[in-house]
């Protein structure tokens, strides 16, 4: 077997310590006999996988009291309707800095007002707009913001202080370091950059955030519904959980979030400085100040050039450095499972590939 040097956008590289330990416990999760898909998410063995993963997902980001971790479906995507129908009464502000963010935005305009607390959208989502360029306008329910922007290579340093409820999309950046929970009224991630399969979003709602949402919802769009029922009102997506649930202990035994973060400052450097190092050869999508850890953007010359290195890299297994289809360029998503090696092999590559052309 051949493992390749992943740098998928997400779904993207896990842990290969998780892939195994998962292979090796499919056929019989905690001695039941059963496989993890085969038993009822209303046994105690699942239920007591689901507390551990809530309870080592606390211990990780230091959770305060007062906040909720609900599981929930229909990724990203549903998140960016699903906010809106429970927080959106008068209007919502949007830090408006990337594709995500744009769609979050209108999805949320079903259910009232939305505007642009600030953009850099006019400048291609190439920066981080800083705070005092905000403008937040009264009787905003909250702001929202994308803390790292997974196609154009962005990602917010420190979060804004606002004056509203902030809700934050992690859903690119989650576990990649510390942040401070406290400063956040609602934050979601779908796992599937850093920590788990597709099919499942992670919330971290706080209890005072919970208490304005709109009564009267469906069950499956409202939040409550998920917090009162501890995940479990209708079949949550419990391969997904588990998974999540292994990559937490990884990450924990890996040293936390903080040396989690130290790696992951490491191994940017390492490919920023092949774009650095090019003399304009390849040209950094994002302003220096506002680069992604999780997703490096790049340009070469034109497309006939881009199109070759994505095929030259691939013949050395350096999978997954296309752009994305909206932006063109090439990116390489280095997020926590990438490793340094990998990281290196693709600076080495971006070196010769420079030198021959
Ligand atoms: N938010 C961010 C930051 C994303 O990168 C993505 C998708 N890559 C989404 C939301 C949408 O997620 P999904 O595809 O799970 O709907």
């Amino acid at each position: 077997m051949e493992r390749v040097y992943n740098f998928n956008a997400g779904p993207s590289a896990m842990p290969l310590d998780v892939l195994k330990e998962v292979q090796a416990e499919f056929l019989d999760f905690n001695h039941t006999g059963m496989s993890i898909v085969e038993i009822s998410h209303r046994s105690a063995a699942y239920q007591d996988m689901q507390d551990d993963t809530i309870a080592v997902l606390k211990r990780l980001m230091h959770i305060p009291e007062g906040y909720h971790v609900i599981f929930m479906q229909g990724g990203g995507s549903m998140q960016f309707l699903m906010h809106g129908a429970n927080f959106l009464k008068t209007r919502g502000g949007y830090l408006n800095t990337g594709v995500w963010s744009d769609k979050a935005m209108k999805a949320a305009s079903y259910y009232g007002e939305v505007y642009e607390v600030a953009s850099s959208k006019e400048d291609h989502f190439s920066y981080i707009p800083d705070e005092s360029t905000f403008t937040v306008k009264d009787g905003t329910d909250y702001v929202y913001m994308t803390s790292n922007n997974t196609i154009h290579g962005t990602e917010w340093k420190t979060f804004p202080h606002v004056d509203v409820p902030l809700i934050c999309d992690m859903s690119s950046d989650f576990l990649s370091r510390p942040v401070d929970v406290s400063q956040f009224d609602y934050i979601y991630a779908g796992v599937q950059k850093n920590v788990g399969p597709a099919g499942v979003v992670v919330g971290i709602i706080k209890d005072d955030m919970l208490q304005k949402a709109r009564e009267n919802l469906p069950a499956m769009l409202s939040y409550r519904t998920f917090v009162e029922h501890d995940s479990t009102y209708n079949t949550p997506p419990v391969f997904c959980i588990y998974f999540v649930n292994r990559v937490l202990h990884w990450i924990e035994n890996q040293g936390g979030l903080q040396a989690i973060q130290k790696r992951n400052e490491k191994k940017a450097a390492i490919v920023y400085d092949a774009i650095d190092r090019s003399q304009g050869f390849y040209t950094g999508h994002a302003t220096k100040d506002s680069r992604s850890l999780m997703n490096v953007t790049f340009n070469l010359g034109n497309a006939d050039l881009e199109k070759e290195f994505v095929a030259a890299g691939a013949r050395q297994n350096l999978i997954g450095i296309k752009g994305h289809r909206s932006l063109g360029g090439c990116r390489a998503s280095i997020y926590n499972a990438v490793t340094e090696e990998a990281c290196q092999a693709l600076a080495d590559f971006m070196d010769e590939f420079r030198k021959q052309h």
